[in-house]
Order: C-alpha cells, then sequence, then structure tokens
C-alpha cells in the first residue's frame, strides 16, 4: 500500500515538504457486523489504509460508491472508531477521543440547516452551545458569511436561500469554529454542475484564504482533480494511489486508477503485443492520439497504427473517435473540435491514421 509521502516532492500548490502531518492514518481497519442478511457475516470497509494529509493541503478522497470513503472520514471525525489501526491529528492519537473534542468539523452532503432559524442564527449556533460571548458570535459569524460571500444573508431564512447559497451557509457554519481540519463529505452532491462546477473554484479560494486543512470526499474525478492539491484513490477499501493530481492523472498506478480517473485506453496480453510489440499492461490516454489522414505518416518518434472509425461523438469542445485498429483492438482519441476541421467529414468506415508519442504509453506493470 503506498503511504502519502511517496511523492510529497511533486506536489503542486501547497509544499507538503515544508508541512507537518495533519492527519495520519496508520494501518486503519474498519470492518462492520452486516446488518442486512442475519448470518452475522462482516463488512470489510477498509481495508488498512496508511495515508498521511499534511497541514493546510487540499486532499481529496476519490472513489466509487461504496469504496470506504466516508467510513474513514466518519474515522478521522470521530464518529467512528477503527477495528484495528491509529490515527493522528498534529501529532496525537485520537482514537478513542471523542469527536466533539476534536480539532475537526464535518459538512455532509444534506448539510441540514434548521429552518426555524436565520442564516445568522445557523452559523453561530455551535458557538453559542459552546458558550461564546454574544458579542465574539456577531464578530465571527460576520467573519465567516463574508468569507462565503453571503455577508448580507444573516437575516434571511433558509427557505429564501438556494441551493448553492445553503452550501455557503453549511461550510459557514462549519468554519465559523475554527477547525484545524475540515472534513467534506460530497459536500456539492446535490448542485447541479454548473453550480457545482462554480462552488469547486469558490470552495478552493476559501481554502487558500483561511490556509487550514481540507479533505474532500468525491466520487466525481473531474472534481477532485480541479479541487485538490493531491488525493487519494479509493477501491473496494482499499487506496490505490495517493499522489498530486497530475501525478495521478499522468501516471496511473494500475488500471483501476487509469479507468477510473479519467477516461483511458487500456490493453494488455495478445492486444498489447499486437499493438505496441510488448507484453504486459497498458494505457494511453485518448487526448494523445492523434487522428491522421490514412495515408499520413504522422511525425519522427511517433508510433502510428492504421485503423478504421467505429463512431464519431460530438460533445462541443471536443470529439471522440473510436476507431478499430489493424490488429484488431479499438482506441479511443480525443480531438479538440475547432483543431480538426478536417475530421468533421469522418464518419463510420473512414480510413484513418492513429499517432502518439511513445511516452504517452503508460506501462501499468511497473
Ligand atoms: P462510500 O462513502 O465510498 O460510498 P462507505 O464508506 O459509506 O462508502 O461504505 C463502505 C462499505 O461499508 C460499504 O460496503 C457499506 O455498505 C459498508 N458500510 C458503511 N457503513 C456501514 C455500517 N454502519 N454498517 C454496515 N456496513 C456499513
Ligand atoms: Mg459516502
Amino acid at each position: 500500500m503506498l503511504s502519502g509521502r511517496t511523492d510529497a516532492s511533486t506536489t503542486a500548490g501547497t509544499d507538503t515538504r515544508t508541512s507537518e502531518p495533519q492527519i495520519e492514518l496508520v494501518g486503519v481497519r474498519k470492518v462492520f457486523a452486516d446488518r442486512g442478511n442475519g448470518r452475522g457475516a462482516e463488512v470489510v470497509a477498509v481495508h488498512g489504509a496508511d495515508l498521511t494529509v499534511f497541514d493546510g493541503e487540499l486532499f481529496a478522497i476519490l472513489g466509487p460508491s461504496g469504496s470506504g470513503k466516508t467510513t474513514v472520514l466518519r474515522m478521522i471525525a470521530g464518529f467512528d472508531e477503527p477495528t484495528a489501526g491509529t490515527i493522528r491529528l498534529g501529532g496525537t492519537d485520537v482514537v478513542g477521543v471523542p469527536a466533539r473534542l476534536r480539532d475537526v468539523n464535518t459538512v455532509f452532503q444534506d448539510y441540514a440547516l434548521f429552518p426555524h432559524m436565520t442564516v445568522a442564527e445557523n452559523v453561530e449556533y455551535g458557538l453559542k452551545v459552546k458558550g461564546v460571548s454574544r458579542s465574539e458570535r456577531r464578530t465571527r459569524t460576520a467573519e465567516v458569511l463574508e468569507l462565503v460571500r453571503l455577508a448580507d444573508f444573516g437575516p434571511r431564512r433558509p427557505t429564501q436561500l438556494s441551493g448553492g447559497q445553503r452550501q455557503r451557509v453549511a461550510l459557514a457554519r462549519a468554519l465559523v469554529g475554527r477547525p484545524r481540519v475540515l472534513l467534506l463529505d460530497e459536500p456539492l452532491g446535490a448542485l447541479d454542475l454548473k453550480l457545482r462546477e462554480q462552488m469547486q473554484v469558490e470552495l478552493k479560494a476559501i481554502q487558500r484564504e483561511i490556509g487550514i486543512t481540507f479533505v474532500i470526499v468525491t466520487h466525481d474525478q473531474d472534481e477532485a482533480l480541479t479541487l485538490c492539491d493531491r488525493l487519494a484513490v479509493f477501491n473496494d477499501g482499499r487506496i490505490e494511489q495517493v499522489g498530486a493530481a497530475r501525478e495521478v492523472y499522468e501516471h496511473p498506478a494500475n488500471r483501476f486508477v487509469a479507468d477510473f480517473v479519467g477516461t483511458s485506453n487500456v490493453f494488455d496480453g495478445d492486444d498489447a503485443r499486437a499493438l505496441i510489440g510488448r507484453s504486459g499492461s497498458f494505457s494511453v490516454r485518448p487526448e494523445n492520439i492523434a487522428v491522421l489522414p490514412a495515408d499520413d505518416v504522422g511525425a519522427a518518434g511517433m508510433r502510428t497504427v492504421e485503423a478504421t472509425v467505429a463512431e464519431v461523438i460530438y460533445s462541443g469542445a471536443t470529439t471522440r473517435v473510436a476507431a478499430i485498429t489493424a490488429p484488431g483492438v479499438t482506441l479511443t482519441a480525443t480531438v479538440l473540435s475547432a483543431s480538426a476541421t478536417w475530421a468533421r467529414d469522418l464518419d463510420h468506415g473512414t480510413r484513418i491514421t492513429l499517432a502518439w508519442p511513445e511516452n504517452a504509453v503508460h506501462d501499468l506493470s511497473t
């Protein structure tokens, strides 16, 4: 299993080489008694995870539904305890420490706001419970509403807000207590795509401004790549890869990551031998494959293969071309619609050449 430190030197954004570990998971395992079948079977939700998130990082946990993301977050927050292993926050072992005593706050997807309270009352509620003075509550609530760009919304009721605004109130509510770490479980899941993309940018700006550690759980690979400094890719309770967004995208550690993070052409066995003359398991990103006219030999250093177009899928900015290569392996290429005017005439059955640079081929077996 990979540890979070392996690629710290390649991290973009936060410089993890100079910051301290903020969250450390060492051999964390979580087994649930299965509620469903009544036969006492167990569900291993997390199989011994090792992970380090550094202070000030915007870290994403990415994986399909049921891969153990929420369970990991709940154990960091203290809502669940690991079956085995250690969790440290700011260097201190927190296993057994109640959630309210951990310097962590959580934003869930179904961020229920109190409907009978105003926005400001919702935000300051946690401070009130802690006995923070009225004037201090006022100041801090105003500050945090300003941060999430809702300065004038304090007197409103949650029902008078849009989905995106309610989401920002939930964020303000979680930040007002000034935690060291903010955990966000699919926080944008309820928003439509446009708003989601806008909130991704805003979340990132807010995290940069306050500089605390954010761990954001998502099943959306675009969201993870857009938002994070580094990410961990989860699959079936295991961490498949940890790295900077670019690192994970450009150098997927295995077939699962290549498939799940972006789309990729993955081939192995006879297909690999036929296509590139090598044994093993390989991936090539569609955007690294050029679509050329049939008689084009490609630039020097490019590997080329003859192919026949199977399908052309226009999707606005890009066009996806699926083609069956002479060795019989189907490859998908993505071309920018604007830059490939001749590609407009491509159709099922058109003879083409596919070309890619040697270094676009990633060996998944190493
Ligand atoms: P994710 O957030 O990635 O969708 P979860 O962490 O919620 O995944 O769940 C991981 C696995 O653990 C799933 O198989 C899920 O059914 C199981 N699981 C989660 N919580 C419980 C629980 N309280 N009792 C039994 N099984 C659970
Ligand atoms: Mg979940």
